[in-house]
């Protein structure tokens, strides 16, 4: 098909997802056909620097035969056979790599297909949980506030995003929400937040009082991200997980991770709690456990989270069809195999400075007014006047800034980032691992020529 083709099929036939369908009106939709390394090519034969990993996804690169032929492999010889009462290698084989890579005794994998269902699932099996061991009453769960973890009704529950919950509620009762980490508009007064160990304890202080709240013995999980994807990337100050970690265990609730953007090396760590060295109970997974190259989520638990279910007749009364699917599971195994062999992990490491460097370096520019993040995963926060960052966008300005300005700037510059404006206006790069420093150069050089130019 040509590329008119593909677009007039596109406006008239595809639901894009978070999108305004409207605005394909009178241009067309982006069409990717093909990746290369840290390429993506259109259907117009532009080419981009993925400096996403395509929404957080792509760790490994785009168009590895590897882990292609791998999927094609597993399809052969195994399409399909659920993980209802059953089992494949591919899915076995995965678990145990899980279990050996996850901190402490996370040794117990629940499958799923992606993030949404993997936090649903956790907030489920909390529940379950708590009912098998006579704590009936636990069943709300403390979030943060902005933070997303996904989009089914439980998992929006969980989700700390307004703008995005409202057009489905009622929701799921039972999540509250308490401040996150963002620093740079910080919920706390400014001598707190300048503090590292006060700022941290007035952060773990909020998930205490939501606790004491609701009523301790009615909550059974606190779900966090290591650091923050919505507001744009919020690491957590020095302390904070550590005194988190001793309020879910001086009340009795659980603590969730939610991995599904940190985990797979985003952060240069298997896992973004070993980064920030705490035990969570369960840690959610998705995206860059494949690297994209098959759907594919999970919860990975502590062992006394299945021990209740490990007697009798208990059963965890939860499955989805395709979760834990063997081609995915496959592809995972094989993705794993090569971000240990070609050392990934600790080129992420290595180079986050370096990245990190060029991005605080834009901070000369009027319109940038704070840079935060860690490893590969960073945010540019953008201002009115970088002089007085109290003076915020109105929704209708950050509209204008992002869609009007810099998100097709960035596009036509052939740069793929996060240019979001549904809080305060924020560009997100999260490139693919393997990119080195001649590709973190190109993201400056894009950002810089695309940022000068912007009018606010
Ligand atoms: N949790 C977090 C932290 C996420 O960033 C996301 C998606 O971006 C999700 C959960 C939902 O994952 P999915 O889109 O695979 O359902």
């Amino acid at each position: 098909m040509t590329a008119e083709e593909l677009e007039d099929l596109a406006r008239r036939h595809l639901w894009t997802h978070f999108s305004r369908l409207g605005a394909y009106r009178d241009r067309p939709m982006p069409i990717f056909t093909r990746g290369d390394g840290p390429r993506l090519y259109d259907v117009r034969g532009r080419v981009f620097l993925d400096g996403l990993a395509s929404l957080f996804v792509v760790q490994a690169g785009h168009g590895r035969a590897d882990l292609a032929e791998t999927a094609r492999r597993q399809a052969a010889e195994l399409a399909y056979y659920p993980i209802w009462s059953a089992a494949h290698p591919a899915a076995v084989e995965l678990a145990a790599k899980l279990a050996e890579l996850a901190p402490g005794d996370l040794n117990r994998v629940f499958f799923t297909t992606g993030g949404s269902e993997a936090v649903e699932s956790a907030w489920k099996l909390a529940r379950a949980y708590f009912k098998q061991v006579g704590q009936p009453e636990r069943t709300k769960v403390v979030a943060r506030n902005l933070a997303y973890h996904g989009t089914t009704m439980g998992a929006l529950s969980v989700t700390g995003l307004p703008a995005i919950k409202e057009q489905f509620e009622p929701l799921v009762p039972g999540a509250v929400h308490v401040a996150n980490t963002n620093r740079f508009r910080s919920a706390f007064s400014p001598e707190v937040t300048v503090d590292d160990e006060r700022f941290a304890a007035a952060c773990a202080a909020a998930v205490e009082d939501a606790i004491v709240a609701e009523g301790p013995e009615t909550v059974a999980a606190v779900f966090l991200e290591p650091v923050q994807n919505t507001g744009g990337c919020f690491p957590p100050p020095p302390g904070y997980f550590a005194k988190v970690r001793e309020i879910c265990d001086r009340y009795g609730v659980l603590l969730v991770s939610d991995e599904v953007i940190c985990g797979f090396g985003r952060l240069g760590a298997w896992f973004g709690a070993q980064r920030y060295g705490y035990l969570p109970d369960m840690m959610t997974f998705a995206k860059g456990v494949t690297s994209g190259y098959a759907p594919l989520g999970g919860v990975v638990c502590r062992d006394f989270l299945a021990e209740p279910f490990l007697r009798g007749d208990a059963s965890y009364a939860h499955g989805i069809t395709f979760g834990g699917h063997p081609v995915s599971c496959a592809v995972a195994l094989a993705n794993i195999e090569v971000l240990e062999s070609e050392g990934i992990l600790s080129h992420v490491e290595s180079s986050a400075t370096a990245f990190e460097e060029r991005l605080q370096g834009l901070r000369d520019l009027p319109v940038v007014g704070d840079v935060r993040g860690a490893g590969f995963f960073w945010a540019v926060e953008l201002v009115k006047d970088a002089g007085h960052p109290e003076a915020r966008f109105t929704p209708e300005e950050r509209s204008a800034l992002i869609r009007g300005q810099v998100a097709p700037r960035l596009f036509e510059a052939g740069l793929i980032c996060r240019a979001d404006e549904r809080v305060d206006p924020v560009v997100q790069l999260s490139p693919v691992l393997t990119c080195g420093e001649a590709e973190l150069d190109e993201i400056e050089t894009m950002l810089r020529k695309v940022l000068s130019g912007v009018v606010v």
